[in-house]
């Protein structure tokens, strides 16, 4: 039985303050459950004050990004080392706003998902498809491709967490149906025992992540093989983000 994780990404919203805010609310409004985690990723300017606030609660902390160098003369990037030490266990990698707006290849997202699981922190792997690619039949290979890629050269996904996100359904309002979502989760399951054996493929957590709301969660979460979703836009927002976390099987 895989434990859930609900997963709130808050791209570039939300001030130190207004994160101190929200999540003084939430860690006194959110119900405990032995079968999901929760995890909040909010800006690095955030990490500090939210972590202290969240010690001896259940909601875990996690960060948007990184870069793979421990340290060095690289203007402006963060490291693990620096994640770590704010309390940090999970970091995104391979969003689609960071491949198509900042150009991250398949080859940069592995470097930083060897750093990540090398440093103890667990890997949230973001893979998905463009609309046209979908369009012209290449879901499976584009997921397939992004998947070897990034996991290559690691020995196995104990440090990691895939996270489908249809790069058509993010932040569009336009969730890929639950039955779309399953299939796409099945096949990387699939993918994974390929790649790293069935005990692998059994134990590793498939997230869907792309306009999850309130109105959606329930249906995604009823399908076999999405284990959480990674939630943008519903994340910023207390209510949707509690009901959200709330879901019923
Ligand atoms: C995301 O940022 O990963 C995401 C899925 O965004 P949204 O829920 O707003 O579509």
């Amino acid at each position: 039985m895989r434990k859930s994780l609900v997963a709130g990404n808050w791209k570039m919203y939300k001030t130190p303050r207004e994160s101190i805010e929200f999540v003084k609310v939430l860690k006194d409004s959110v119900k405990v459950y032995s079968d999901r985690d929760i995890l909040i990723c909010p800006p690095f300017t955030s990490l500090v004050p939210v972590s202290d606030i969240l010690k001896g609660t259940p909601i875990k902390l996690g960060a948007q990004n990184v870069f793979f160098e421990e340290e060095g003369a690289f203007t402006g990037e963060i490291s693990t080392r620096m994640l770590k030490d704010t309390g940090v266990s999970y970091i995104i990698c391979g969003h689609s706003e960071r491949r198509n707006i900042f150009m991250e290849t398949d080859e940069i997202v592995n470097k930083k998902v060897k750093k990540i699981i090398s440093s103890g922190i667990t890997a949230i792997l973001c893979v998905g498809e463009k609309l046209e690619e979908r369009e012209k039949g290449n879901t499976f290979n584009v997921i397939e491709r992004q998947i070897e890629k990034c996991l290559e050269g690691i020995k196995d996904t104990a440090g990691v967490v895939i996270a489908y996100e249809p790069v058509w359904a993010i932040g569009t309002g336009k969730n890929a149906t639950p039955e779309q979502a399953e299939e796409v989760h099945s096949f990387i399951r699939g993918l994974i025992e390929k790649l790293f054996g069935k005990d692998f493929a059994e134990k590793i957590l498939i997230l869907y992540g792309g306009s999850v709301k309130p109105e959606n969660i329930d249906s995604l979460m009823a399908q076999k093989d999405i284990d959480g979703v990674l939630v943008g836009g519903a994340s910023l927002k207390l209510e949707s983000f509690l009901r959200i976390i709330d879901y019923k099987k």
